[in-house]
């Protein structure tokens, strides 16, 4: 397909306004792709390049293509008197650089009065060049990525050369979820099939679950079938997605779930997926059919920063760390590489013919003071989420990553019941020493011969004693249960540290909009969020209050800059707001906060048809995206528990 086309897809996309319209063009726009395309569109509707966990960045800055911009186009009559005010003007009329950049190039077009014939590049021709751009590092980068956006957007129309700015932005928003594509996929499967689209869903489901490539089960679906989507494995150094705890109220309440728990402490940390695999496992299942491969494989060659590993590539290991969004976070923490480098050998010391040398960890990466045997809050630990000055952070907070579960050990353990994985976990770390950067979190364990009023007892004890150690509660989990990637059921369940008088747990909710506030507030511009739930299984956000207290005003400044880089004209199709809540901004939703409540009450003005008792901000999640904000189910029985 020719970008052109994809770019008018683009343009209807943006347009629509209801969900069955955008299955229908979604639909319609996947039945002409090819293999290669239906991956590069997946991820160009996702605002991406390739799938969250494969870091492929375009490093350029919107200052950058502001001064580009203005550069290019400075013989323009639009920037004529005062081109920086008039360019700033063109940027909050057309909503952004690139809607400005949009105008400039049309009226350039119009005064040199010609018709200028655009190269009618292929789809792959754009995303290729977009991959080299990432690929551009080292001295002069800036200048040499300008030159080739520059020749790039000469042979695009004004409105393709705007969506390939947004997209270099990070602010390509079209709508379209991973959600959104896994139940057209399953759609299109009924259809053909005539099978119940609930039983396509789990399948697509669980093949997004174990290979968090959007791009990859979509094209797989299309070219090899259904069959082929069901059939997809799990691959060393290829996260997938994490499971997920629900709660419960009381002790009592959980017991009842699960009689004979096993317990573990809940840290107040960072969730990080440990991959330690042998190098000559990142074969042709990695990179097999991945469009981005050739581009990520160039990269890791480079050695620059390897994404491989932080050490260079020439290492036995590969180790890959990675969020709960499954962003790859490998380069931030050097001890666990250390770690790896120790221990590897010892873990995958007897190796049948048909295992792997690899396994994979869940844990909570937290700081940790090793003099004092002590946590650090979750807000030092955060500051070790960044890519620069490593070292040095290191050895001011070094992180310890406490395992409570393993996924892979030789192969694929998901479906073993916990009972066994723990098993396993104190097989692997029978071989390493205690308490060194990746440690096995400790257990209690409750068996079937224990007398019930026991059980609650010895667990409200556990809970306590933890409580007073300055952690943030338990985790009650099956024994018998597998391990479910992205699923949120009774196999774990969490108890927090909480007040009486509060909600059993904070809620983590998506901002809609703001208002700009009055008194105060108004020199900041922003004064208050409207913020929702996430309906999963319509897709859609729905409000659930306004929050506007437990802000520092760092907090304020801080979100106020997140918020107006997510800025849109009008709510986006799936955002359901009453005329009374209307705020002064709209934003695309993305941006998520924890808040903590008194009450959960019914309220016949908010879309969720519920409202939150005195909310109050905690802190920013910026482990979370949109989709795994607190559900509206989550919402229903929090309020009914
Ligand atoms: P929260 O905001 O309560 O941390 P969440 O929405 O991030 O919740 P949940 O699945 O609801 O995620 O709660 C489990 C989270 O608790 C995990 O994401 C993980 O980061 C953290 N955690 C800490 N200790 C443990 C543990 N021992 N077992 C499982 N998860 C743990």
């Amino acid at each position: 397909m020719q970008f052109s086309e994809l770019v008018s897809y683009f343009q209807k996309l943006e347009k629509i306004s209801s969900r069955l319209k955008l299955r229908e063009i979604l639909l319609d726009l996947y039945s002409k792709l090819t293999y290669d395309e239906l991956q590069i569109v997946s991820y160009f509707l996702q605002g991406r390049l390739a799938p969250p966990y494969v870091d492929l960045e375009f490093n350029i800055s919107e200052k950058t293509i502001d001064r580009y911009i203005l550069e290019a186009f400075s013989t323009s009559s639009l920037l004529s008197s005062d081109p920086e005010k008039q360019y700033k003007n063109l940027k909050l009329s057309h909503r952004d650089s690139a809607g400005a950049y949009e105008v400039l190039k049309k009226s350039f077009i119009k005064a040199n009065d010609r018709t200028i014939s655009f190269e009618d590049l292929s789809i792959t021709r754009v995303y290729s060049e977009l991959l080299e751009l990432t690929l551009i590092e080292g001295v002069g980068s800036v200048k040499r990525r300008l030159k080739l956006l520059d020749g790039l957007l000469a042979k695009l129309s004004p409105a393709a050369g705007k969506y390939i700015i947004r997209l270099i932005l990070g602010r390509l928003r079209l709508g379209v979820s991973v959600r959104t594509i896994l139940d057209m996929l399953a759609y299109h499967y009924s259809l053909v099939s005539k099978d119940a689209v609930g039983n396509a869903k789990k399948h697509f489901d669980r093949a997004y679950g174990i290979t968090s490539d959007i791009g990859y089960v979509g094209a797989l679906y299309f070219k090899e079938g259904f069959q082929a989507v069901q059939k997809v494995r799990f691959i060393p150094g290829v996260p997938i997605a994490l499971q997920l705890a629900e709660r419960e109220p009381t002790l009592e309440a959980c017991l009842k779930r699960i009689p004979y728990p096993y317990v573990d402490p809940k840290l107040d940390g960072l969730r990080g997926q440990i991959h330690i695999f042998d190098r000559t496992h990142l074969g042709k299942d990695y990179f097999e059919g991945r469009v981005w491969a050739k581009a990520y494989l160039s990269k890791i060659n480079k050695k620059e920063q390897s994404l491989l590993s932080n050490h260079g590539n020439d290492e036995e290991y590969v180790v890959k760390i990675f969020s709960r969004n499954l962003e790859d976070l490998t380069p931030m923490f050097p001890e666990i590489h250390d770690w790896a480098k120790i221990y590897a050998d010892k873990i995958f010391e007897t190796i049948q013919p048909s295992d792997l040398k690899a396994v994979v960890f869940d844990s909570e990466l937290i700081g940790y003071n090793e003099s004092l045997g002590e946590f650090y809050p979750f807000q030092v630990t955060m500051t070790r989420r960044r890519k620069y000055s490593v070292s040095k952070l290191a050895q001011q907070i070094p992180i310890r990553a406490f395992v409570f579960d393993v996924m892979f050990y030789k192969k694929e353990v998901l479906t073993y019941p916990f009972r066994k994985r723990r098993e396993l976990l104190e097989e692997i770390f029978s071989k390493v020493k205690a308490d060194t950067a990746i440690t096995l979190q400790v257990i209690y364990k409750f068996d079937k011969r224990e007398d019930t009023h026991k059980v609650l007892k010895t667990v409200e004890n556990l809970f306590y004693d933890y409580v007073s150690r300055g952690v943030e509660g338990i985790m009650i989990k099956d024994p018998n249960a597998p391990y479910e990637p992205g699923v949120r059921k009774f196999n774990w369940i969490k108890f927090k540290r909480a007040m009486k008088s509060e909600l059993a747990d904070t809620l983590d909710l998506v901002v809609l909009g703001y208002y700009y506030g009055k008194g105060r507030l108004a020199s900041f511009g922003i004064g208050g969020l409207l913020v929702g739930v996430y309906d999963k299984d319509k897709d859609e956000y729905l409000t659930v209050s306004k929050v506007g207290t437990g802000f520092a005003d760092a907090d304020w400044l801080k979100i106020k800059g997140l918020l107006d880089d997510l800025k849109v004209d009008k709510p986006v199709f799936n955002v359901r707001v009453s005329k009374e809540l209307i705020p002064d901004v709209w934003v695309y939703p993305q941006l998520v906060i924890e808040v903590e409540a008194d009450e959960i009450t019914k309220s016949p003005i908010h879309t969720a048809g519920l409202a939150l008792r005195f909310p109050r901000f905690k802190r920013i999640r910026e482990d979370k995206t949109s989709t795994q904000a607190t559900t509206l189910k989550e919402l229903k029985e929090l309020m009914a528990s």
